[in-house]
């Protein structure tokens, strides 16, 4: 067992399945802006917590279906024009008319299973909407995480400081005893504040053999 660490935790999005990020792509085309601006618009500020309406949902203050209805103001501040299914294409389906708009990542999943086997106490910390938390229990049923920290159930989100004391209360790991893996900078700079150590996950096999060698 790795002398630095007793618990691993795990982002969802970009970490145990591909990012939705590229559903912006679409958006921003039809919208005649950049990805950066209608991603924004759609899901509020990168990196900070404030009241748009995506936040709002992450923390479980509003239910997704009333996302879209309150973008308006964000759109105006940018000069965007919305078409009112954008949280909908987001989340959509039918492009290809079968696949999700997401790819689960097998091997981090069976990595996390591991980690446990091992000894490692493991969590998973993704801000999430309530309407899809079934579905990732459903997709994550295999990991018997110690911990399931979900934005929208705990009233806090990342990047704010409150999930981080929530998801070491519930493993019972000091912060200076958890290695963190998310795909998003800010996400972790969070955690680095409240004395986490963190793997930035871009290539989820390459943040492995990151994982790997902490652990050793
Ligand atoms: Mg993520």
């Amino acid at each position: 067992m790795g002398k630095n660490f007793d618990a691993v935790v795990f982002d969802y999005g970009g970490v145990m399945i591909t990012s939705i990020t590229n559903k912006f792509v679409p958006l921003a085309e039809r919208a005649g802006t950049s990805v950066e601006l209608i991603r924004e618009v759609v899901m509020g500020p990168l990196g900070i917590s404030t009241n748009h309406p995506w936040h709002c949902a992450e923390r479980g203050e509003i239910p997704l279906e009333q996302i879209q209805a309150g973008l308006q103001p964000y759109a105006d501040e940018y000069s965007i024009e919305l078409f009112g299914d954008e949280i909908e294409t987001v989340y959509s389906n039918t492009q290809s008319g079968l696949t999700k708009p997401y790819t689960i990542i097998k091997p981090m999943i069976e990595k996390a299973i591991e980690v446990q086997i091992k000894g490692f106490s493991i969590a998973l910390l993704t801000n999430l909407f309530t309407e899809f938390y079934p579905t990732v229990k459903k997709e994550l049923a295999d990991v018997n995480f110690d911990a399931w920290v979900a934005s929208s159930e705990e009233g806090t989100r990342k990047p704010e400081t409150e999930i981080y004391k929530r998801t070491e209360e519930l493993l019972q790991v000091k912060g200076e005893r958890i290695l963190f893996l998310d795909d998003f900078e800010p996400n972790l700079f969070a955690a680095q504040e409240v004395g986490w150590s963190t793997i930035q996950v871009t290539d989820p096999l390459d943040a492995m053999k990151k994982l790997d060698n902490e652990l050793s």
